[in-house]
């Protein structure tokens, strides 16, 4: 379809409201200023971040564009993403490099150190809940997703965390954990939503400063700041 116009409202999130278009299978997601932490308990609208996400995703979804299916397909603003609109599955699906965040929290450890393989861990998108962790069997007998399509995102994530690794590696970012999400688009599942600083951690390579949204969540200083070294980074 030529020119995509604009729907309603369908979907409002923290960060993102995703429109409907006039082609039935896209949708546009806007990326706002909103910050968010502790599921929505602390909030604060921090200028530019939407503008400063959309370039970070687009960067890190064209790189990714030719290796995995995805729903992105381009953006059509500066803060206005295009992309397949795809059933999405219910999963935050958590890869990580280094202890940090929930796993220290959770299992008493210090933050920092490296995990002997790339951990995959499964959480259920329910704010009502506060996201509980979910394990594959629970994630079958719910019906959340099929053992088939949970094989094909386990290998979809790690492969993600292996690209994105290196790519960041060389540029002078490491790629301590992230969370992606995926969809069903027809027989396909696709990696859907985004990729950016506010669902990653991110730290400088030498002095392991914090540029992702753990500056906001911990107090830490200027969230632009830090999104700010990864776009200069990425030449994004
Ligand atoms: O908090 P936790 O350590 O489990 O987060 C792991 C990764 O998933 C972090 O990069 C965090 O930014 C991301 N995440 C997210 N949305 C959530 C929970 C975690 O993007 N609701």
């Amino acid at each position: 379809m030529d020119s995509i116009k604009k729907g309603n409202l369908i979907y409002q999130g923290k960060a993102k409201d995703v429109f409907a278009t006039n082609d039935p299978d896209r949708v546009i997601m806007y990326f706002k200023d909103d910050a968010t932490a502790f599921n929505g308990k602390k909030h604060a609208i921090i200028e530019g971040k939407g503008e400063l996400n959309l370039r970070l995703c687009k960067r890190i979804f064209e790189f990714l564009e030719d290796k995995i299916p995805m729903a992105y397909e381009k953006t059509i603003s500066k803060r206005e993403m295009l992309q397949k609109k795809v059933q999405i599955i219910p999963l935050e699906v958590v890869v990580r490099n280094k202890i940090a965040g929930s796993l220290a929290k959770r299992f008493g450890k210090e933050e920092g150190s490296d995990l002997p393989f790339p951990m995959v861990e499964y959480f259920y998108k329910d704010d009502a809940l506060n996201d509980p962790e979910i394990i594959k069997n629970q994630i079958a007998a719910f019906n959340i997703a099929s053992k088939r399509e949970m094989r094909q995102i386990n290998d979809m994530a790690l492969k993600i965390n292996t690209l994105l690794k290196y790519y960041l590696y060389v540029r002078g970012i490491i790629l301590v954990d992230f969370k992606v999400e995926f969809g069903r688009y027809y027989d396909d599942i696709l990696l859907a939503d985004d990729i950016t600083p506010d669902g990653a951690r991110l730290w400088d390579i030498k002095t392991e400063a914090i540029l992702d949204k753990d500056c906001f969540r911990r107090n830490l200083g200027d969230l632009i700041e830090g999104y700010n070294i990864i776009a200069d980074r990425l030449g994004a």
